[in-house]
């Protein structure tokens, strides 16, 4: 290993979370959102007693004046990290419409000011690199992978063989991997993969928002030196809508969706609470989103799960379970 400052922070996990904007023009009064102060927030909650509060704590509070530049802004040292040859995940998690894909990629007209985590770690994986270029010399590929009910969907381009298959964790054989060396044929491969999803989801009936979407960067690096040849990995992971469906209301695959998605993100919860204490059995195998991680969550890995809330007071029963499974794994 290269840098021995990631070691200091071993199985590090850290929740972040973000405060979405009222939307159209709406006005803000009414947010469920009393006050927010660098890692704390407190939320109003309905009691026939008046106002009630609820106080969560997390390692940052975005709120929702704060800019893509500015939620992207302490996160160098996870590129950096993954240029040393270590993994990362980094996640967004919350209900359906909180902000989940605007973090990760950004708008629908998207602009460079506007560009989320994935165009932004993958423009300073190339900086930080190019930086490097004296010392190491580093190969990055990526592969999209989506995952709905409990099933893999390959998104990226063309097939490639995978280069490191997975020691513990799934085995993705046709996992298409794909070499890049700019953000633009990320840009370009990112477009195809959303283009591969938008077909899905016209089949499927818009099954965006209910499969988890992954983007993984791999990292091979070879120091000119001494000739060593270390791997990173990075997953950017935008999660499916955390929102409960009622059973009374919904059936057939709607339902059998609901019971997918609640299962692995009770099992992602699950495995982050378990490394977060520390526990010596963490359960990977029971979902494939934790089955595909296993080797990047946990030992030596960094974690960063952003965690969505949405400011309308329709919204704070989804606002209190989110805060409350981030308060579980933080
Ligand atoms: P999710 O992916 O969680 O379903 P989206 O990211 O699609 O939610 O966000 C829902 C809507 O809110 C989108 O129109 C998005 O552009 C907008 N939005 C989300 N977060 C923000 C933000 N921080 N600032 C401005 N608009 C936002
Ligand atoms: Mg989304």
């Amino acid at each position: 290993r290269l840098y021995n400052e990631v070691q200091d922070l071993k199985g590090s996990i850290r929740v972040y979370c973000r405060i979405r904007p009222f939307l159209g023009g709406q006005s803000s009064y009414m947010s469920t959102v009393e006050h927010f102060e660098e890692g704390n927030i407190s939320i109003r909650t309905p009691s026939k007693y008046g106002k009630r509060l609820k106080s969560f704590s997390f390692n940052k509070v975005f709120g929702p004046k704060a800019t893509q530049a500015e939620v992207f802004s302490d996160m160098q040292p996870l590129m950096r990290s993954v240029l040393d040859g270590y993994n990362v995940c980094i996640f967004a998690y919350g209900q359906t419409g909180s902000g989940k894909t605007y973090t990760m990629t950004g708008p629908k007209d998207l602009t460079e000011h506007s560009q989320g985590v994935n165009y932004r770690s993958l423009g300073d994986l190339f900086y930080l690199a190019e930086q490097r270029r004296d010392t190491f010399h580093y190969d990055v590929a990526v592969q999209m992978i989506e995952i709905y009910n409990e099933q893999l969907f390959l998104n990226s381009c063309c097939t490639l063989e995978i280069r490191n298959s997975s020691q513990n964790g799934l085995n993705v054989p046709e996992a298409s991997l794909v070499p890049v060396s700019s953000t633009s044929d990320v840009i370009h491969l990112m477009n195809i993969g959303q283009r591969n999803r938008a077909i899905g989801a016209t089949a499927l009936n818009d099954r965006s928002s209910r499969s988890h979407s992954c983007l993984t960067v791999h990292v091979q690096g070879r120091d000119l030196t001494t000739g060593a040849i270390f791997r990173g990995c990075m997953h950017l992971v935008d999660l499916a809508g955390s929102e409960r469906v009622d059973k009374s209301e919904v059936t057939g695959d709607r339902l059998k969706e609901a019971q997918h998605i609640n299962k692995s993100l009770s099992a992602l919860g699950d495995v982050i609470a378990s490394l977060a204490q520390k526990n010596s059995h963490v359960p990977y195998r029971n979902s494939k989103l934790t089955q595909l991680l296993q080797d990047s969550l946990g030992g030596q890995a960094k974690t960063l799960m952003f965690v969505h809330i949405s400011p309308e007071p329709e919204a704070i029963g989804e606002t209190i379970s989110t805060l409350k499974f981030a308060e579980r794994v933080a």
